[in-house]
């Protein structure tokens, strides 16, 4: 067979390894690894068959390493090639071996032309490019010191150390014009990452800590608290928001809302206190006015040091009430003083009083704050609190008269259509109008609150079961014509409701579930309906 000679270096692999896929090729023989290792003896003069020790698989693994190093293009065929080795897949070996073969003839040009070409397009690149590269570095470098100083420092407030050294690591990345320095500040980079992140785990554990320290803090004052309701309202908030997990947002409204309350009942408490003060203040010179005007009555004079003493031990006002009643009453009876000062003490009292109505005045104010925080803020209707409390109340005057008391469950009927249709607005405004119609429909004595969501909660003191679905049948009514108007349209809010009556002694929750499965029930039989819950258990009567 005529084959052209070619000139190929034996001490080079590959060229070897080229030169004997390029006879197989050219002899049209089975790339088999046993015709490979001939070929390949061939060329490089060897005996064929015993080739010093040298296997057909360790030879093909050499010529896979240098296809590997030499062609990258072909590393997918290479690397399976190596598989195909390592499981004595010949017949996988050879279907690969004329595959790279095929590839290998459509390489372009020789490997010298090729590097050459490409080192001269490098250079050609690297010219271009050399400028655009240094305007690239100057902005990465700002990037860096930026982010160091906005993004890093500013997240470190409480760690000082760590701040200052992202901070003077910002000013050398600002520096770092050289190679040297700008792997400097590469090193310095990764050790100020390392520092943090093993300072981040301390961050978390801390926040634990204070928030069961805080915890424990808040259930401390609530054993401490009776019934002074509006100050466990704001506990109930703080611990509810503790003990779940963590979010920035309820953190933020918890803080304002406290804030606010906080506010607000410094305000009026200072206020109190000032009134009780005057209050003193004018009780004790009407006192020392008194004893000037009947200076000659010896037991007189007695009573009046008992009463300074009572005045200057209390902050009581209704204790400071009483004592200005019998001064008044002693004060009648001692007829020997003078008219002039009677009415002197007419007019001191009359002081008195005026302090004592802004006292009144600025506790009603203390009490309407209170009523704030059982309250849901965006339907005015009473919250799970509020409810809670009223539902005590009443159940307890039940139990005392022996009266019925009934309640209803409503549940808005397609609520996530109307939200869907009209909007979140419009969804919340819905529910506002619904709580306005059910308080002007319903007596001073009911309660509207919220369960949640679009779920309501009537309580309806003094009332069997049958006038409570007649009641809440009439609501139905008077919702179709006091509609909802939405972009002045007019919009039909319907509501299935269950009633049930409380059983005596029966809890707040057996009697909602009962409630509750009624407004299923009035759900499931085709809602804007009104159904009766079963009644009680019996042991819920006990
Ligand atoms: P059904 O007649 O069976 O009661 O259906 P529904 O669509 O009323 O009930 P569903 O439970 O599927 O959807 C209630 C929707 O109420 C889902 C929720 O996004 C919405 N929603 C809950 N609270 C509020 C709120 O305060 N304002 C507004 N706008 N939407 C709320
Ligand atoms: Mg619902
Ligand atoms: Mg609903």
């Amino acid at each position: 067979m005529a084959e052209p000679t070619v000139n190929i270096n034996l001490d080079n692999p590959t060229e070897v390894a080229r030169e004997t896929l390029r006879r197989l090729a050219m002899r049209r023989i089975a790339p088999t690894p046993d015709n490979y290792l001939t070929l390949y003896e061939e060329i490089v003069g060897k005996p064929g068959g015993a080739s010093g020790g040298a296997s057909a698989a360790s030879v093909l693994a050499e010529l896979a390493a240098d296809l590997k190093t030499h062609y990258p293009a072909l590393s997918t065929q290479t690397a399976s090639l190596n598989k195909a080795i390592d499981k004595s897949d010949w017949r996988q070996c050879s279907w690969l071996l004329s595959e790279i073969a095929v590839q290998l003839k459509q390489q372009p040009g020789d490997d010298k032309d090729r590097s050459q070409a490409n080192k001269d397009k490098l250079a050609r690149s690297i010219e271009i490019d050399a400028a655009e590269q240094n305007d690239h570095l100057a902005l990465l470098r700002d990037l860096l010191a930026k982010t160091l100083e906005f993004g890093v420092v500013s997240q470190l407030p409480h760690n000082p150390p760590l701040a200052e050294k992202a901070q003077k690591l910002a000013a050398a990345v600002r520096e770092a014009h050289s190679a040297t320095t700008l792997r400097d500040a590469a090193s310095s980079l990764k050790s100020l990452w390392v520092s943090i992140e093993m300072q981040a785990p301390d961050a978390q554990q801390q926040q634990e800590m204070l928030k069961r320290i805080l915890l424990l803090l808040v259930e401390n004052i609530g054993e401490l608290l009776d019934d002074d309701t509006w100050l466990r309202g704001q506990l109930d908030m703080v611990e509810d928001i503790i003990t779940a997990p963590l979010k920035i947002h309820s953190l933020q409204e918890a803080e304002k809302r406290l804030k606010e309350v906080i506010y607000k009942q410094s305000m009026v408490k200072h206020g109190l206190r000032e009134a009780t003060a005057t209050l003193k203040a004018t009780m004790t010179t009407f006192v020392s006015r008194m004893s000037d005007a009947v200076a000659a009555n010896d037991e007189y004079q007695g009573k009046i040091a008992t009463h300074i003493e009572r005045i200057s031990n209390t902050e009581d006002v209704l204790e400071l009430n009483r004592i200005l009643e019998t001064l008044l009453e002693e004060t009648r009876a001692a007829q020997s003083e003078s008219r002039r000062a009677h009415d002197q003490l007419v007019q001191e009292r009359d002081t008195a009083m005026q302090a004592e109505d802004r006292i009144q005045l600025l506790e009603t104010q203390l009490a309407q704050m209170s009523a704030l925080v059982r309250e849901d803020p965006m339907t005015r209707s009473l919250n799970r609190r509020g409810l809670e409390d009223e539902f005590v109340r009443e159940a307890s005057r039940a139990d005392r008269y022996k009266t019925p008391f009934s309640i209803a469950v409503l549940d808005v009927d397609n609520f996530k259509a109307l939200n869907d249709k009209r909007g979140h607005k419009a969804g919340d405004e819905a529910l506002i109008h619904l709580v306005k119609v059910a308080k002007e429909e319903l007596r001073l004595t009911d309660h509207v609150a919220r369960l949640g969501g679009e779920e309501f909660l009537i309580l309806l003191p003094n009332t069997p079961r049958d006038e409570a679905t007649k009641i809440i049948t009439r609501l139905q009514r008077s919702l179709t014509k006091k509609y909802f108007l939405d972009n002045n349209e007019r919009v039909l809010i319907t509501f299935s409701a269950g009633v049930a009556e409380r059983a005596p002694g029966e809890g707040q929750e057996t009697l909602i579930a009962r409630a509750d499965a009624a407004m299923y029930e009035a759900k499931q039989t085709g809602k804007n309906r009104v159904c009766l819950a079963q009644d009680a258990p019996v042991q819920a009567a006990e």
